[in-house]
């Protein structure tokens, strides 16, 4: 039967890694992947993440299956971390479980969607991370953009999107990301998520947060101030949590997904289609890292260690979006990058175009993905000037 099968291209950003790897110039600058990194270009495992390991190893005393909804101590504690003190978390109103990395949440979140409403469409920012398409339409489910980056002046097309939102109808899912829009750094305000939730009540239509970056843009609480709003005012809500960036947990899958229903006997109901849709998927999680976060989150010491080391990757973004804007004048690159500066998270996009990254790859052994995106922590004080003065070279 396998000669049925085409070969399927390489994931771009894979392909770029590898070949970066492979390139032998001793100046060479990754901007590509998603990953964060310090100012040597390397991604050390937190110090608090190390602690709680150690605990796990000493402490750890079996290996039996956990259940469906994996680690429930975790799921408890994810669920004060995404939601805060809102009332439909006291009163029961929303459910967590554990699930393999913010991927595996957006996967369970697909088929439980599927479930509800075989018809929904979900409506994605325009742009958004690739991967959203094809989880979606892995689960058999139309996806639609909706009007969100304005490549021209690098904001926000709100009046736009508005006008797109107006026409969803009840029965279909808008995907936001929760903060730190992956790929454009561009993030709603507070006034702009209250007309997301006017418009979710109005036309009845479902939210759906993609969470993956808590922490990376001004705080644990602040980063959440939409969700929460939105968690406050609506009667149901779908937020697909991943810990990969915020615990630096990439590799060991870990993520949550929580539903909230309007009351607790419907998020219930709801939970236990959740369950089935793991139990057919992958069964359970797996136990490292979520029990991990677990001894971190659930422990006053390494919690306050852990906050201290994610406020120092928060103002080594933030500080690098700055002095990345003043290396580009310093080297008069051609155009206005002030954008760079406003922006959350790892990710902006230069707004160059392909032949401009491909001879940045070419020339100078800088990788950036063909959508201009560029990975901000992939940036010190060792490369910038390097990767200034090539972009002043490719823009000229
Ligand atoms: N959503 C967004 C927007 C992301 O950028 C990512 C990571 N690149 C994820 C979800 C999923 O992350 P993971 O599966 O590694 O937890």
């Amino acid at each position: 039967m396998f000669e049925q099968f085409k070969p399927v291209p390489t994931d771009p950003i894979l392909g770029l890694m590898a070949e970066f790897k492979a390139d032998t110039n001793p100046n060479k600058v990754d901007l590509s992947v998603g990953v964060y990194k310090d100012e040597h270009g390397d991604t050390p495992v937190m110090k608090a993440v190390k602690k709680a390991e150690k605990l796990r190893l000493e402490n750890e005393k079996s290996k039996a299956y956990l259940g469906l909804a994996g680690n429930t101590e975790y799921n408890d504690l994810m669920a004060d971390l995404i939601f805060g003190d809102i009332e439909p978390l006291k009163q029961g109103r929303i459910k967590t479980a554990q699930t393999p990395g913010g991927t595996g949440s957006l996967r369970v979140a697909a088929e439980f969607i599927k479930r509800a409403n075989t018809d929904a469409t979900i409506w994605v920012t325009g742009p958004t991370w690739a991967n959203h398409f094809s989880i979606f339409h892995a689960a058999g489910l139309e996806t639609k953009e909706f009007p969100y980056f304005d490549f021209e002046t690098m904001g926000l097309k709100f009046d736009e999107m508005v006008a797109t939102l107006k026409t969803v109808p009840a029965g279909d899912v808008v995907l936001f990301h929760a903060c730190c829009h992956n790929p454009s750094g561009l993030d709603l305000n507070i006034e702009q998520w209250q007309v997301v939730a006017d418009l979710a009540k109005n036309q009845g239509f479902t939210v759906l947060l993609d969470s993956a970056y808590q922490g990376f843009g001004s705080g644990l609480d602040e980063d959440a101030a939409g969700l929460r709003l939105l968690a406050s005012q609506l009667d149901e809500l779908l937020v697909c949590a991943s810990c990969s960036k915020n615990f630096g947990l990439y590799r060991d899958r870990v993520g949550a997904f929580s539903v909230m229903g309007k009351d607790a006997d419907s998020a219930s109901v709801a939970y236990t289609n959740a369950l089935s849709v793991i139990r057919a998927i992958y069964s359970m999680p797996p136990a490292h890292g979520a029990d991990v976060v677990a001894r971190i989150l659930g422990n006053k010491e390494l919690k306050a260690e852990w906050i201290a080391e994610l406020d120092e990757k928060r103002a080594r973004i933030n500080g690098l979006r700055t002095f990345i804007v003043e290396k580009f004048k310093e080297h008069n690159v051609p155009g206005d990058f002030g954008f760079i500066a406003e922006q959350n998270g790892m990710f902006s996009f230069l707004g160059i175009d392909k032949t401009a990254i491909q001879r940045l790859k070419d020339e100078y052994s800088i990788y950036i993905v063909g959508s201009s995106r560029i990975n901000v922590a992939g940036v010190n004080q060792d490369n910038a000037d390097y990767l200034a003065k090539a972009l002043a070279e490719v823009l000229k």
